[in-house]
């Protein structure tokens, strides 16, 4: 079995005093790549001192809506400069819009995004966006920016079919994460039935929302066996095939060779 861990905060605190278990679990469950994401200005830091000491892990970086309100000019040259020099920075993000916390003004969450796509489409790298209760807007920006010029993946996707198709339309992948696993999924059984399968992939947002039936306790790169597993039943596919097909979308979306 061959899976990849596209969103992944490996670089928290949480996994401080355990990392190399983590790490070791998820590659006994057949995890052969995983991407810990940057939100701020000091995760940017760690995720790509991490990416560079740890083969398998890649890193993005990026301000998330939560932490729009703090970003400051210097944090943008960084990520530029970060995602210049480092090779294994893969990505922008996570960015977006996240109207359900409102921790930063929606105004200032806005333009955070909109600078954000346009610093990673002269970069020509990928973006991951992320999206709590804004989807037109988010879509709108993501439209109005040409997003499509350099893709990206909408991770933990928590809409429904017509949002993943008008996602789709503008060039981005669809990351399925824990929730699609739970009893209140909503309509993610739909999306993951819905999705072409060159355009899927998976994820754990850990140490957030572990899959069934961990839910509750600290996520990690190998639950993502768990989600991947419940994608191919509600798909009727092939476990086996479906995961590799997911890990070959991961690796095209974030340019990365795998061995
Ligand atoms: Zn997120
Ligand atoms: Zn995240």
């Amino acid at each position: 079995m061959r899976l990849f861990d596209t969103h992944a905060h490996l670089h928290f605190p949480d996994y401080a005093e355990d990392l190399d278990a983590v790490l070791g679990r998820a590659r006994a469950a057949g995890v052969r790549g995983m991407v810990t994401i940057g939100t701020d200005r000091d995760t940017n830091r760690a995720v790509t001192a991490l990416a560079s000491r740890v083969p398998d892990v890649w890193a993005t970086v990026g301000i998330h809506p939560h932490d729009a309100a703090e970003a400051t000019e210097a944090d943008f040259e960084e990520m530029e400069r970060l995602a210049g020099e480092e090779p294994k920075v893969v990505g922008f993000g996570e960015m977006g819009l996240d109207f359900f916390r409102n921790l930063s003004p929606p105004d200032v969450q806005r333009q955070v995004f909109r600078r954000q796509i346009d610093i990673a489409r002269r970069a020509r790298k990928p973006l991951v966006v992320h999206c709590r209760d804004a989807h037109a807007e988010t879509l709108a920006i993501l439209a109005e920016e040409r997003a499509g010029e350099t893709g990206g993946v909408m991770h933990c996707f928590s809409g429904d079919v017509e949002i993943a198709r008008r996602c789709l339309d503008l060039g981005l992948y669809i990351s399925l994460a824990g929730p699609v696993t739970y009893k209140n999924a909503r309509a993610l059984p739909e999306v993951a039935r819905f999705v072409p399968e060159d355009r899927l992939v998976v994820e754990t947002d850990c140490p957030y929302l572990p899959p069934t039936p961990h839910r509750g306790k600290r996520n990690e790169p190998a639950f993502v066996a768990l989600t991947a597993a419940l994608i191919a039943e509600l798909r009727s596919a092939d476990a086996e095939r479906l995961c590799d097909a997911l890990t070959a979308n991961a690796a095209t979306l974030f340019r990365i060779t795998l061995t």
